[in-house]
């Protein structure tokens, strides 16, 4: 099928005309801020059945993107990332409806690459050679795979708070790399002044028509694979012709200059506009407490923020203080459809990070983790209720800064006396083992009826290593194995059938063996006063079930083990 028409319209003065990516204004009024408008009625009769056919990349969605003619040379399936259910987060969150969309899985490794393929494809097709972008280090990696597979030049302008081996990889894919010096803010002002002294293309983030355009592909998948999953057969493509397609409660991103929500946005209002979805999902837009002009701005009921000149993170990819017309076109649509603007601290974001590791076997980069971090926070404010669903853009790859976020004593050691090595006996293989074996750790029983739930918390201590532990799966069970075992520790649920948590506490205080051993409660009941009173002076800590994350409980664990 060849492509309808689009055209380019201006937000200030509705004039229409063709697109060219040279030219970066409004012919009629000069304004930088336009969209592409598409012929959404023919569009919308034609698309369902048109995608089912097609390979899961972003060029499904073809008709609706800035190109003319999609090019498969420059093609590296871009898009198509999964979709992932959350389960362990949902657990620890007593939320089970989380979803994780795994943009990690581009061909550079982050949600960027939707937009390098789409702007270089872009350029491309308009015979255009060279181009400059500035970035905070994701943009430039994509930008620079891209232009290497179309044999154009890129200079990159990076600030010097990218780590350097973002900048290396850029270096590599043949980029030039300028590092600037000074902020975000300061690098993208060099860039446009180089870009304009030399005649040459800029990319203009969010009033580039083809990025903000390539982010749709984000809300086009969601939708699809939502409704598949939602439906009885995972990744099917069967009922994608049955309309409306289902979309979540919530989609939740952390932003630095704004650009990726905005087109998110405009891909689901596409969808509603040609009558494939309802519902337009509520957007969370996560920032780090150190660079959150947006926050600030919506939390005072501006339209427009105020910048912030000097932003102090070390997530550098977030590091965007003066987010311009962005905000106030997101601020727009965050108040017609709901939705917040929510701020993490660095720190929040590192935990959300490890956490997603260790939990969801997922490594993801710490402007990633901003949005992990948003997500617990909105639902332990009770902003996101229990029962609604939530997509969370999972951004990017871990690059190698894991050392903001490991502590000390992340590995052990066997080391292997030389003569030894080179005898291999098994004698000294095993000595040098002996000092990782297990039997020197502190032991731990944990106790509850629900096998999901020892399993997680069997994962939350042992992600750290260094304990022993047994499960018992009720009270008469619990009470053999502690009283054989004498753990150093329990932890005890306190519903379970037949022998309750309560009549093993008391059992176990009652018998001078055991009644030493500290305890610690998690449950998912709401304590009556008697009930508070029956456990007060015999355990050492209540934990409510989906109100502690994997840190809180190591931090008790750790604390009663000293
Ligand atoms: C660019 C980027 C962001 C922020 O995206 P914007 O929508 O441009 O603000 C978040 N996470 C990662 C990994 C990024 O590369
Ligand atoms: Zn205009």
């Amino acid at each position: 099928m060849t492509n309808l028409s689009f055209a380019i319209e201006c937000l200030d003065c509705g004039h229409q005309t063709s697109f060219s990516p040279l030219q970066s204004g409004c012919p009629n009024c000069g304004s930088v801020w336009r969209k592409a408008v598409y012929e959404y009625e023919a569009i919308g009769k034609a698309l369902p059945n048109l995608i089912a056919r097609r390979p899961y990349n972003i060029w499904r969605y073809r008709e609706l993107l800035p190109v003319r003619n999609p090019n498969p040379d420059l093609c590296l399936n871009e898009g198509g990332t999964p979709l992932l259910r959350a389960l362990n987060l949902g657990m620890i969150l007593s939320h089970p409806n989380l979803y994780l969309k795994d943009e990690r899985q581009g061909p550079t490794a982050s949600f960027k690459d939707r937009q390098a393929a789409v702007t270089i494809t872009a350029l491309k097709e308009a015979g255009i050679a060279e181009a400059v972008i500035a970035s905070t280090g994701n943009v430039a990696i994509a930008y620079s795979a891209y232009a290497a597979r179309a044999g154009i030049k890129l200079w990159a302008f990076l600030t010097s708070l990218v780590p350097a081996a973002k900048m290396r990889e850029v270096a590599l894919y043949g980029t030039q790399v300028i590092k600037v010096t000074g902020s975000y803010d300061q690098a993208k002002e060099v860039a446009a002044e180089f870009a304009r002294q030399r005649g040459l293309y800029l990319d203009a983030g969010a009033k580039s028509i083809t990025s903000v355009e390539s982010m749709k592909t984000i809300a086009f998948e969601i939708a699809e694979q939502f409704t598949a999953q939602r439906g009885n057969s995972l990744q099917s493509l069967e009922g994608l012709s049955t309309l409306p397609w289902k979309t979540p409660d919530w989609y939740i991103q952390s932003v630095s200059g704004g650009m990726g929500p905005l087109g998110v946005y405009k891909g689901f209002e596409e969808l509603y506009r040609m009558g494939i979805i309802e519902r337009i999902p509520k957007i969370a837009v996560i920032q780090v407490e150190g660079c959150a002009p947006m926050v600030h701005a919506w939390r005072q009921g501006l339209e427009d923020a105020t910048p912030v000149r000097s932003p102090h993170t070390l997530i550098a990819t977030l590091a965007t203080g003066d987010p311009g017309r962005t905000y106030t076109l997101l601020r727009k649509q965050i108040l017609q459809t709901g939705g917040t603007f929510e701020m993490v601290s660095d720190q929040e974001a590192f935990r959300a990070m490890h956490f997603l590791a260790k939990m969801e076997g997922l490594s993801i980069e710490p402007a990633a983790g901003v949005a992990v971090a948003g997500l617990i926070k909105l639902v332990r404010a009770g902003q996101i209720a229990p029962d609604e669903s939530v997509v969370i853009n999972v951004s990017g790859h871990t690059m190698p800064i894991e050392r903001n976020i490991l502590g000390e004593g992340w590995s052990k050691d066997v080391i292997l006396p030389s003569e030894q090595m080179e005898e291999s006996t098994e004698e000294g293989l095993l000595a040098a083992l002996s000092k990782v074996a297990i039997d020197r750790f502190p032991r731990i029983a944990i106790v509850d009826d629900n096998p999901d739930v020892r399993r997680l918390i069997r994962r939350i201590l042992q992600s750290q290593g260094d304990y022993e532990l047994f499960e018992a799966a009720n009270g008469v069970e619990a009470i053999e194995l502690i009283r054989f075992r004498r753990p150093n520790l329990v932890i005890l649920d306190l519903m379970m059938p037949e022998m309750d948590g309560f009549a093993v506490m008391e059992a176990l205080k009652a018998s001078p063996d055991t009644a030493e051993i500290p305890i610690i409660v998690i449950t998912a009941k709401e304590l009556s006063p008697g009930e508070k009173e029956r456990l007060r002076g015999h355990i050492q800590t209540l934990m409510q079930k989906g109100d502690f994350m994997s840190e809180d409980l190591l931090d008790e664990v750790r604390a009663f083990l000293k």
